[in-house]
């Protein structure tokens, strides 16, 4: 790790002001940031450090009902607050099988939809040939190991996949996230904050340098929810592949219902398609399974992943039910 200056920001007016000089990186958690500049994937001139910025803790009721949440508070917090519980339950499941419990107290809702991908061509120590890593490079992993990546929205360029699990949850819930720069505030819609690789296979996601991540905010009550992950061990594991449901059922019919991929894209994949066709389907139904394929018709394999087509469309399945007993 190379030589650092530390500061602390004791308003977000100063973290902004102090991020504008260039060269910096705002520590919330740490949980990421810092195995990051071990291996040598950033080398900051200097981290500010937000987690002492008051405003940016709250889990409050919005005028229209939805919620919001500031971006520093620790997961653990955001997934046992009861707003969340109640109303959200697809988020607090998503963060509850996030990462450890002893990371979950550390890590902040704010750094997690920021963390990079778990290629492990992009976290090696040696070289290796990774256009997120070293743009230009090739992409190791489009004819190596990529059990794990993508089946839908790669590129030649990249076939890598955004881990988060809250993330996943957040697009499906249609949030939006609150961002603030020296220009102002913008709200960036949670399912299209993540860049797929045929945009720029280097980038992650939408925040410019220098902007913080202030808030989500949530439009409405979804009761009906469930989020299913999918991994090789239940205690403590990245995604294998993750489903976010959100439900408004009449009956066992589906009056609307939303529902989001995680672990299979570079960003919380959206299955819109199926969306459309569940309004009037009953749960369980052949229409309901039919549903679920039309939203499969843009998978694709790479080629040691095909299973993850099947697995990801049983967990659709699995979830939607999982959502309609909640
Ligand atoms: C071993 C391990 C296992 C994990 N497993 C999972 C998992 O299963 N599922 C999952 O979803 N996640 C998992 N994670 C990821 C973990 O949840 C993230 O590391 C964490 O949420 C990042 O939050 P942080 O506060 O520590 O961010 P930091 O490490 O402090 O920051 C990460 C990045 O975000 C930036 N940043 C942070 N906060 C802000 C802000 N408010 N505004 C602007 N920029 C900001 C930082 O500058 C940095 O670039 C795992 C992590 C580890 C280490
Ligand atoms: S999949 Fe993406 S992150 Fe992984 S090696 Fe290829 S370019 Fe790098």
């Amino acid at each position: 790790m190379e030589p650092f200056e530390y500061r602390r920001a004791a308003s977000g007016k100063e973290a902004l002001a102090l991020a504008s000089r260039g060269g910096a990186q705002f520590l919330a958690g740490g949980t990421e940031l810092i195995n990051w500049m071990r291996i040598g994937i950033e080398r900051p001139a200097t981290l500010i450090d937000i987690t002492r910025i008051d405003g940016l803790s709250h889990i409050t009721t919005l005028p229209n009902g939805g919620l919001s949440i500031g971006a520093l508070n620790r997961l653990n917090d955001v997934a046992q607050h009861a707003l969340v519980a109640q109303r959200y339950p697809v988020l607090s499941q998503a963060i509850l099988k996030a990462a450890s419990a002893q990371i979950r107290n550390l890590a902040t809702i704010g750094g997690n939809p920021l963390q990079r991908v778990r290629c492990p061509y992009f976290r090696a120590d040696e070289p290796t040939p990774c256009n997120r890593r070293s743009p230009g490079s090739g992409c190791a992993a489009l004819h190596g190991f990529n059990e794990k990546h993508a089946i839908f929205g790669w590129t030649d360029d990249c076939v890598a996949v955004q881990p988060s699990d809250p993330a996943v949850a957040l697009a499906a819930l249609d949030a939006a996230y609150v961002v603030r720069g020296i220009s102002g505030v913008r709200r960036i819609p949670a399912r299209d904050f993540h860049v797929l690789p045929g945009e720029d296979p280097s980038a992650h996601h939408r925040l410019r340098p220098g902007e913080l991540m202030v808030a989500m905010e949530i439009p409405r009550h979804w009761p009906r929810s469930a989020y299913l992950k999918i991994r090789e061990r239940e205690s403590y594991e990245y995604a294998t592949a993750s489903v976010a449901v959100a439900l408004d059922l009449d009956g066992d019919v589906i009056r609307r219902a939303r529902i989001a991929l995680g672990s299979v894209a570079m960003k919380p994949w959206r299955l819109d398609e199926t969306e459309r066709r569940l309004a009037g389907v009953r749960i369980g139904s052949p229409e309901m399974d039919a549903a679920i394929n039309a939203g499969f018709g843009d998978a694709r394999a790479l080629s040691r992943n095909a299973y993850k087509i099947q697995l990801a469309r049983n967990a659709v399945a699995r979830a939607i039910d999982q959502a309609a007993e909640a």
